[in-house]
Parts: structure tokens; C-alpha cells; sequence
């Protein structure tokens, strides 16, 4: 039996929009959601990688561009999906960007930038999408341990993180007339093009100290695959999940639970 024999169905005849769904993290799980029976929307900032990333998926599968933090792009974006499917079922709100920034380094442009997208960005790809959603659907919000632990250097991106969880929380009571289910993800460190040397801006030596001492940290001793996070989503995404809302499940080796 192959791997994809063995992935379930069940996400069959859904409609999903994922925001950063180009690379990492939101790539993994527009094939996962794909494998499972759903139709997806991928965005993200270039066109070029959208495009790679609707090849590789092979099917059901369409890019919009955008820039979440700009409100009109994600108009035009549900627009599209507005025309083309008419509704939305599932919606993984996951784009985000990483800077480093001591205490002491912090400025107004790293405030703004980082909260413009990680916050403003995700809050409005969700109220946006609201009128889409029919009653039943499932909401997850790319959340991370940094929200709930201390990582030196990175307190404003934490900040976003924890905001994101707090949103969750809300947005629970606030939907759950409609009976949409609000749920965040919080990955640990996952191998993707942000966790990387020049996603972190750090040099080749800095990046493996960095990485030896987090995996130390981690109980099960190595850093996470995409496809473990898309695994996670595609529960919170899926009936599976039905009795499941307003919590942060971690998907993390362990690292924020000790
Ligand atoms: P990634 O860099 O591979 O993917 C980030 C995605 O976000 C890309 O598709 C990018 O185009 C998109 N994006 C960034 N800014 C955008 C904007 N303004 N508008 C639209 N799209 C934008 O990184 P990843 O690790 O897959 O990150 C995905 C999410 O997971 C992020 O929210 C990140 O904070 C979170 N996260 C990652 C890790 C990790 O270790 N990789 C850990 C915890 C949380």
C-alpha cells in the first residue's frame, strides 16, 4: 500500500484557503488538505514560488498572490474564491514572517512590520472570510511556542504569537453561534525555509549552535517536519476534530510541556 492509500478522505468536497501556502509549513498542508479530498487556495508574497507551489501539488489546488497585511489584497482574493467556489469550509491562517530583535535593538520598523502581518494580517484574513463560511466550518491559526515560552531575542515575534493565541480564545465564543470552530496550532522548530540560516538571518555557525541547543531542549531530540504540522491542521481541519474548539494544540516534540 502506498502512503497516499493510507491518508484518509476526510476533508472530500471541502473548500480551504490557506495564507502563506507557497512554502513550509502551509505548502505541507495544501498537499495534505489536497491528499485528503479537499480544493485549495494558496497564498502568498511572489507569484514565481505560488506558481512552483501549484505544480507541486498537482491538482486542486489555485494561487492568489497577496500581502495579508494589505486589506484590499485580500478582498480580491476572496472575491476570487467568492466567484469561483462560493463558499469557504476550512481556513488555515498561517502566513507569517521572523525577525530577530534583542531588547535593546527594537525598533519602530520591526514593530510594525512584524505586527502588520503576524496580527493585522490574520485578523483580517479571518473577518474577511467570515461571510464565506457557512455554519460548521473550522478556523486554525498558525500560532507558536514562542507564545508561551521565553526564546531570547525574539520578544515582539513572541508578542505576535501570543496575540494569536489570545484571538483563538475570543473568536470561540464570538463564532460560536455559527458553529465555526477556532482552533491555533503551535508549531516548535520546524525545518522550513524560515527556520533556516537565512530565514533567520543568522550565519551558517550561529544557525547550527542555534539548532543543536534547541534540539537538546527538545524531548524527542530533533527538529519537526512540515508534514507534522499539515498532519495536526488536517485533525483540527477535519470532523475528527468535531468536539474540539478555542484550544492551542502543540505540535512541538514536546518542548513547551516540560
Ligand atoms: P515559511 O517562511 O516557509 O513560510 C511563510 C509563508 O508566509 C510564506 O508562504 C510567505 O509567502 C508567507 N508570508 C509571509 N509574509 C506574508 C505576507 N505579508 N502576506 C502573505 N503571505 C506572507 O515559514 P514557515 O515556517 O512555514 O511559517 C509558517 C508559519 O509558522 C508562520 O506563521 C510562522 O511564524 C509559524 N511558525 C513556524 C515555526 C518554524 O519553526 N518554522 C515555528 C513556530 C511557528
Amino acid at each position: 500500500m502506498t502512503q497516499t492509500e493510507l491518508i484518509p478522505k476526510r476533508l472530500d468536497g471541502r473548500i480551504a484557503v490557506i495564507t502563506g501556502g507557497n512554502s513550509g509549513i502551509g505548502l505541507a498542508t495544501a498537499h495534505r488538505f489536497v491528499q485528503e479530498g479537499a480544493y485549495v487556495y494558496i497564498t502568498g508574497r511572489r507569484q514565481g514560488e505560488l506558481d512552483k507551489a501549484v505544480q507541486q501539488i498537482g491538482r486542486n489546488a489555485m494561487a492568489v498572490q497577496d500581502d495579508v497585511s494589505n486589506l484590499a489584497d485580500l478582498d480580491r482574493l476572496y472575491d476570487t474564491v467568492k466567484q469561483q467556489k462560493g463558499r469557504i469550509d476550512i481556513l488555515f491562517a498561517n502566513a507569517g514572517v521572523f525577525e530577530f530583535a534583542p531588547v535593546g535593538s527594537i525598533t519602530e520598523s520591526h514593530f510594525d512590520k512584524i505586527f502588520n502581518i503576524n496580527v493585522k494580517g490574520l485578523l483580517f484574513t479571518v473577518l474577511k472570510a467570515l461571510p464565506l463560511f457557512q455554519d460548521g466550518g473550522s478556523i486554525i491559526l498558525t500560532a507558536s511556542i514562542g507564545g508561551s515560552k521565553g526564546f531570547e531575542g525574539v520578544s515582539v515575534y513572541a508578542a505576535t504569537k501570543a496575540a494569536i493565541r489570545s484571538f483563538a480564545r475570543s473568536w470561540t465564543v464570538d463564532l460560536k453561534n455559527r458553529k465555526i470552530r477556532v482552533n491555533a496550532v503551535s508549531p516548535g522548530a520546524i525545518s522550513t525555509p524560515m527556520a533556516s540560516s537565512t530565514g533567520m538571518g543568522l550565519s551558517t555557525e550561529q544557525f547550527e549552535q542555534l539548532k543543536t541547543s534547541l534540539v537538546n531542549a527538545v524531548p524527542l531530540g530533533r527538529m519537526g517536519y512540515p508534514e507534522e504540522i499539515a498532519q495536526a491542521v488536517s485533525f483540527l481541519a477535519s470532523h475528527d476534530s468535531s468536539y474540539i474548539t478555542g484550544i492551542e494544540l502543540f505540535v512541538d516534540g514536546g518542548i513547551a510541556q516540560i
